[in-house]
C-alpha cells in the first residue's frame, strides 16, 4: 500500500476572476481544511481585461501580490481555443507557479451551461484532441484541466466518443512533454481508465477542486479516492514545489 496522499488543491478561483469569494477567504478555508499545498488558479486572458469571467492583465499585478500575500501559490488557468492557442502571453508564463489549461469554449459553444446541440459529436470531440495536443506542445502549461469534460448536449455520450485512441494520444504527449493531467474533485474526470494509463505512461496527476467559492475549497475527495484506490503514490503527483515538513 503506498503511503497516505498529501491534501493539494491548485485550483480554485476567486473573485478575480469567475468565483465569489475573496483571497482571504480562501486561504483562511485552506487552514480549515488543513490542506498541504494550495493555489490559485483563476481565469486569466493576457489583454486589457473585459472578458466576461476572465481577468486581464490590468488586475494581474494586485492577484499576484494577494495571492503571494496569503502564503497560497500562484497559479493560473488559461484558455485553450480552437485553434489551439491559449489565453496566456508565454512571456508571462514566469509570474506564476504553475500554468493550468482547459478547453471551455469550442464552435461557440460553452462547456458548461449551453445546451446547444452539437451536429457532428465525433468532429467535436476530434478538434478537440487536437488543440489539447497543440496547447502541450506550446511548452507553456504545466496542466491540463478537466481533460475529459463535454458540453451539455454530448456529455451523456462521453464514454463513447473519448475512445482509447483519443486517451492514447493525449495521455502519450503529455508523457512525452511532461505536462501533467489534473483530477477534477467538481466535475470528477477523468475516469479510472484515464488516470490508469496516466500512471502506467508516468504522467504526473494533479489535484484540484475548481472551487468558486470558499466552501468547496479543498473538495478533493475524487481525486484523492481515485488516486489511493488505484495504489499512486508522491511521486505520481504534480506538484509545482516541495511539500513542507
Ligand atoms: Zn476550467
Ligand atoms: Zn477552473
Amino acid at each position: 500500500m503506498s503511503k497516505e496522499l498529501p491534501r493539494v488543491d491548485l485550483h480554485i478561483h476567486s473573485i478575480f476572476s469567475d468565483g465569489e469569494s475573496t483571497v482571504a477567504d480562501i486561504a483562511r478555508m485552506v487552514k480549515v481544511k488543513k490542506l498541504d499545498m494550495a493555489g490559485l488558479a483563476d481565469h486569466y486572458s493576457s489583454g486589457p481585461g473585459g472578458e466576461r469571467g476572465r481577468m486581464g492583465s490590468n488586475r494581474l499585478k494586485r492577484y499576484l501580490s494577494e495571492v503571494q500575500a496569503a502564503s497560497l501559490l500562484k497559479g493560473v488557468e488559461v484558455d485553450i481555443y480552437e485553434d489551439g492557442d491559449l489565453s496566456l502571453d508565454p512571456s508571462e508564463k514566469p509570474l506564476f507557479d504553475y500554468v493550468i489549461a482547459g478547453v471551455h469554449k469550442m464552435a461557440g459553444i460553452a462547456f458548461w451551461g449551453d445546451p446547444t446541440p452539437i451536429p457532428d459529436p465525433k468532429g467535436f470531440v476530434e478538434n478537440m484532441r487536437v488543440v489539447i495536443i497543440e496547447a502541450m506542445e506550446s511548452k507553456v502549461i504545466d496542466v491540463i484541466a478537466h481533460l475529459t469534460w463535454l458540453p451539455e448536449d454530448i456529455r451523456g455520450m462521453a464514454s463513447s466518443l473519448i475512445t482509447e485512441d483519443w486517451v492514447d494520444s493525449v495521455v502519450r504527449t503529455a508523457a512525452s512533454l511532461g505536462v501533467a493531467i489534473e483530477i477534477n474533485g467538481s466535475w470528477t474526470v477523468p475516469d479510472e481508465q484515464v488516470v490508469k494509463k496516466c500512471l502506467k505512461e508516468g504522467v504526473k496527476l494533479s489535484m484540484g477542486s475548481d472551487a468558486h467559492r470558499a466552501s468547496d475549497v479543498g473538495n478533493i475527495k475524487y481525486p484523492l479516492t481515485l488516486l489511493s484506490r488505484l495504489g499512486a503514490g508522491l511521486d505520481d503527483l504534480y506538484l509545482p514545489r516541495k511539500l513542507q515538513g
